[in-house]
């Protein structure tokens, strides 16, 4: 039997850690920008405490990203719900960072910043901005855009997109597993 090391002790199978709560439908770019569009698959759309914690745990300086998150209510604006500008090296400026914005953040806002995240740990010294905006909240469907790096081409961006991704959605099915553990 192939694979058949399984334990069945109550651990979750390996396709539930990797399910895809964000997928990329649609991505693009110009001599400024690369940009995903992602859906968000499933009921959680926006950074839950426990996925919060796992991302601090994971990558602390997420806390120091300057953020200015515009949002607002839904009835105020409705065709433009966030817009987030960052740049993840300067972290001088301290008013207004993305973790005071971590907990209820929709979750493409979270990948635009781990995104950026990554990008400053892989060029030191570069600075990135990056927004996120609606296409159809209906759908779930989100449009991030990220600054490419002063020698790079978009595909340094789209490579730092998939593993942000990647990392986002193992965080989320880690964190939706440790809130069904807890206690009542
Ligand atoms: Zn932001």
């Amino acid at each position: 039997m192939v694979g058949a090391s399984a334990p069945s002790n109550g651990v979750l199978p390996t396709n539930e850690i990797q399910q895809q709560t964000l997928e990329i439908i649609e991505r693009g770019s110009d001599a400024r920008l690369a940009w995903v569009d992602v859906v968000v698959q499933g009921a959680q759309r926006t950074v839950t405490p426990e996925l919060a914690a796992q991302l601090l745990k994971h990558y602390p300086s997420l806390a120091l990203h300057t953020c200015k998150s515009t949002r607002r209510t839904a009835a105020a604006k409705p065709r433009k719900e966030i817009t987030t500008q960052v740049t993840g090296s300067d972290t001088s400026d301290t008013s207004d960072t993305f973790g005071d914005h971590l907990v209820g953040a929709l979750l493409p806002h979270a990948l635009e910043h781990l995104t950026i995240e990554l990008l400053v740990q892989a060029y030191p010294g570069e600075v990135f901005a990056g927004a996120t905006r609606w296409l159809e909240r209906s759908a779930g469907t989100m449009r991030v855009r990220v600054s490419l790096p002063t020698e790079g081409g978009a595909s340094r961006i789209f490579e730092a997109f998939s593993e942000a991704l990647r990392q986002l959605n193992r965080l989320i099915a880690l964190s939706e597993r440790y809130e069904r553990q807890k206690p009542v």
